[in-house]
């Protein structure tokens, strides 16, 4: 046998064999598919990366991970019978909610913390993480939504995120937001059921934007296929244990099971459904923005 050329050698993975692959991948079995995601499940770094030259008790914070997400996105697919793809590896490691072309995905800086791993990145080091980690995870989400699709049917996609309760010194003072662009199918519903109870302040679109090009995997696997999806962000502090994210994901099973029993939402969007792009306006820090027709009850 001739020796394979250095050329054509694959680089060695970034993941070592006895370290957990890119990404988890529950399987449900329900009746009807339901996508979770979790992009920042993870705080783990690969140990060829060394920790990408931050203090133990960095890579224990938020700019490394949704502390309590995957808590959460366990349970829900659980309680619903439902798939769930979860993160393996750190966003840090590269962003698996950027577009791998956007400066994010591999952030030099996080919440004012310097990443040294990820300074001067070369192009060898972004390709090595995007094909060991980034790809990997996209690509198993891609084929549950094939895996759920037929002439009938086409799967819900649910992200669940969590956001720190203070960030640049402000305080965020909602306790759950709900991210969301043009298909109002999952959103609003979520919305109006999760403010049934007073004492929760839901965001609409906050702390971040559901809005193109704010919410990666969203953009790139739901809203092109036109699936009925949702970005849900819970506060961190609300999640950090078992008991809130058992909380939690109880009280977000309870507002979705309604919309998740129509029909209606295991279809593409249409063009009459879809409500126009708010894009062009500033972004409103109110508990209440309805699109036009809607209104708060
Ligand atoms: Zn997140």
């Amino acid at each position: 046998m001739q020796p394979e050329p250095a050329s054509s050698r694959r680089s060695a993975s970034i993941l070592a064999d006895d370290e957990p692959p890119a990404h988890e991948l529950i399987e449900g079995s329900g009746r009807r598919p339901i996508i979770f995601v979790c992009d920042h499940a993870s705080n783990r770094v690969p140990r060829s990366l060394d920790g990408l030259g931050l203090a133990d008790h960095h890579l224990a914070d938020h700019i490394a991970w949704d502390i309590g997400a995957a808590g959460v996105a366990r349970r829900l697919a659980r309680w619903f019978d439902a798939d769930a793809v979860l993160a393996g590896y750190s966003r840090l490691v590269v962003d698996l909610n950027r577009s791998l072309h956007d400066a994010g995905a591999f952030a030099e800086i996080s919440d004012g913390v310097l990443v040294p791993g990820n300074i001067g990145l070369g192009m060898e080091a972004r390709g090595a993480r995007a094909r060991d980690v980034y790809h990997p995870y996209h690509r198993t989400i891609r084929q549950r939504i094939d895996a759920g699709t037929n002439a009938e049917q086409t799967p819900v996609f649910i992200a669940i995120h969590s956001f720190t309760p203070r960030a640049n010194g402000v305080e965020r003072p909602c306790h759950v937001g709900v991210l969301w662009d043009r298909d109002p199918r999952l959103p609003l519903p979520l919305m109006r059921a999760l403010r049934e109870d007073p004492d929760i302040v839901v965001a609409d679109n906050e702390p971040y934007s559901g809005r193109h090009p704010a919410d990666f995997t969203i953009d790139h696997h739901a809203e092109p296929l036109g699936l009925a999806h949702a970005g849900i962000e819970i506060r961190q502090d609300l999640v950090r244990d078992d008991v809130g994210q058992e909380q939690w994901a109880a009280r977000l099973a309870d507002a979705l099971r309604p919309v998740l029993e129509q029909e209606a939402v295991y279809t593409r969007l249409t063009a009459a459904a879809r409500v126009p792009s708010d894009r062009q306006r500033p972004i409103e820090y109110s508990r209440a923005r309805w699109p036009a027709g809607e209104t708060d009850e």
